[in-house]
């Protein structure tokens, strides 16, 4: 049976000879719906997958408006970054051949999927250009043995500009109209390079012009995910992991009906199946509880992806590109109650443990202020807060990517106090991760934190920190990186995840 409130697709065959859904339950519905697709890394990898997606694409385009925005192939980025640290070193050749092998790997997909000689020598001078950029880019890095952020989100921008033409080609295979157009053209940021925030109102209306008329022509737009520009036209990109971001982004900007996020796995399950195995898929979430998850590692969403859709209340689903027929998970404003209180679980492995302390710093003056002021300068994003009742130890999380410039900006800020030994100690542990137990009706269910730290006991897991906001929506915690698995499924367990939603 269908869960509450769900539409199930109904599946077909599609052209490529794999099951896709119909979308049968638009065929009623007016065609000026629009729908925002996104497609990550996995399901565009390689020719079969591409043309997979395209046939998503136009099933869903019989009754809609499509517009589609994809992710670089599966471990571009990682390769493109590690071509710009090459180049970084001076290491032209590694950076060359990184280059090269990407070449190689996008001119199979093109060879398979295009059948036109004009039209595959059209699509290979388009890839041409981007790798060739990306060769003088990693040139320019190596002259200058320097990487700035800047030209690091230039570089790391090319596997989505390399993935949309070949996908906008798979779908005009198929014979729906389609044309690839870079983020750079519709979405606007501020300049944060590798993390920027869009400007919606900027963003709205070039998505609009640019994007309104190519829909009302039939024409499929696909979107490079990950990337925009500033208003002066400096491409950024929004974060590792930001193409689900940009989907969500011109939803918003397109007054889309639904966003569907096409990924690996069957939707939002109760715990990263990589690390339990009996993790299963939640039918119906909430944004709150959805973000709380993403926030706290869960990488099926980018952190920031539910956002732009909260005002227009748009229903973002995420599915599985590889399984079509299965319904997948729903996130809506209000999500569905399931009792027992606790939905799902998430960790964070990447992140590093700061903490400012000393039996000198109980008569200090704003050093909470100070410390935050300081991290919030360098922009450094803090995960968790921990402040002993005594007083004398601030502890808090960040990303191990921050850790370092939050690290050297504290000891900048509490120099004087330091040498004076007001603050005795700025220590850094790196060997941690956070857990973070998740569920709107957490609140008022009372024992959820005596249950999760029972059974963390019982598995000698030994807690560093513990946080619990006061929206009850979410309690989180600090243990040894290497705890983690141990924790996630053991609390899994406790909280009966592994049985049928009820
Ligand atoms: P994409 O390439 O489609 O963006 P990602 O690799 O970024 O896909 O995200 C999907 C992955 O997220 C899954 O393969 C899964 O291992 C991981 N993941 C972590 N936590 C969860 C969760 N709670 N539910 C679903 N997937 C999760
Ligand atoms: N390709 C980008 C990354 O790997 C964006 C994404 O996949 O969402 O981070
Ligand atoms: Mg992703």
């Amino acid at each position: 049976m269908s869960p509450e409130g769900q539409q199930e697709p109904v599946a077909e065959r599609g052209n490529a000879g794999m099951f896709v859904p119909r979308f049968a339950e638009r065929a009623s519905k007016s065609a000026t719906e629009t729908l925002a697709f996104k497609f990550g890394g996995s399901s565009l990898l390689g020719a079969d997958r591409m043309l997979h997606a395209a046939s998503l694409v136009r099933a869903a385009a019989a009754a809609a408006n499509v517009v589609a925005v994809v992710s670089a192939m599966s471990g571009v980025t990682n390769r493109l970054i590690e071509a710009a640290k090459k180049a970084q070193e001076g290491n032209t050749g590694e950076a060359a051949a990184v280059v090269d092998a990407l070449r190689k790997q996008h001119e199979a997909a093109l060879t398979t999927l295009i059948h036109h000689e004009n039209e595959r020598a059209r699509i290979r001078r388009c890839l041409e250009e981007v790798l060739a950029e990306g060769r003088r880019l990693c040139e320019g890095t190596a002259l200058l043995r320097e990487l700035t952020p800047r030209t690091l989100d230039a570089i790391s921008s090319l596997g989505e500009r390399l993935s949309a033409p070949l996908v906008a080609a798979a779908i005009r295979e198929l014979g729906l109209p389609s044309e690839a157009i870079e983020a750079t053209e519709l979405i606007v940021t501020d300049a944060f390079h590798g993390g920027a925030e869009p400007q919606m109102q900027l963003t709205r209306a070039k998505s609009q012009a640019r994007l309104r008329p190519l829909l009302e022509k039939g024409i499929a737009p696909v979107v490079t995910g990950f990337i925009g520009a500033t208003a002066a036209g400096q491409l950024t990109t929004l974060g590792r992991g930001g193409s689900d971001y940009s989907a969500t982004i011109l939803g918003a900007a397109m007054d889309a009906d639904e966003v569907i996020i096409w990924t690996d796995v069957d939707g939002v399950l109760t715990a990263d199946p990589r690390l339990v195995a009996e993790a299963r898929t939640i039918p119906v979430i909430s944004y709150r509880e959805a973000a709380e998850l993403a926030y706290f590692g869960a990488k099926v969403l980018h952190p920031k992806t539910l956002n732009p859709v909260v005002q227009a209340a748009i229903p973002v689903w995420i599915r599985n590109s590889f399984a079509p027929e299965r319904p997948g998970t729903k996130i809506t404003p209000e999500g569905r109650s399931i009792g027992g209180g606790v939905k799902a679980l998430t960790a964070i492995r990447d992140v590093t443990l700061i903490s400012v302390g000393g039996p000198g710093i109980v008569g200090l003056p704003d050093v909470l202020g100070r410390t935050f002021s300081t991290t919030a300068e360098v922009r450094a994003n803090v995960l968790l807060i921990s402040q002993s009742s005594s007083q004398n130890d601030i502890c808090f999380i960040v990303a191990t990517v921050d850790a370092q410039r939050t690290v050297e900006a504290l000891r900048k800020e509490f120099a004087q106090d330091l040498a004076h030994h007001k603050v005795e100690h700025i220590t850094v542990d790196s060997n941690v991760a956070i857990v973070a137990v998740v569920g709107e009706n957490m609140r008022g269910t009372p024992g959820i934190a005596g249950k999760t730290f029972n059974a963390l006991g019982r598995e000698n897991v030994n807690l560093i920190a513990i946080a619990q906001g006061s929206s009850e929506c979410n309690i989180s915690f600090v243990i040894e990186e290497q705890a983690v698995k141990t924790a996630l499924i053991t609390t899994h367990r406790e909280f009966g995840l592994d049985a049928s939603p009820s």
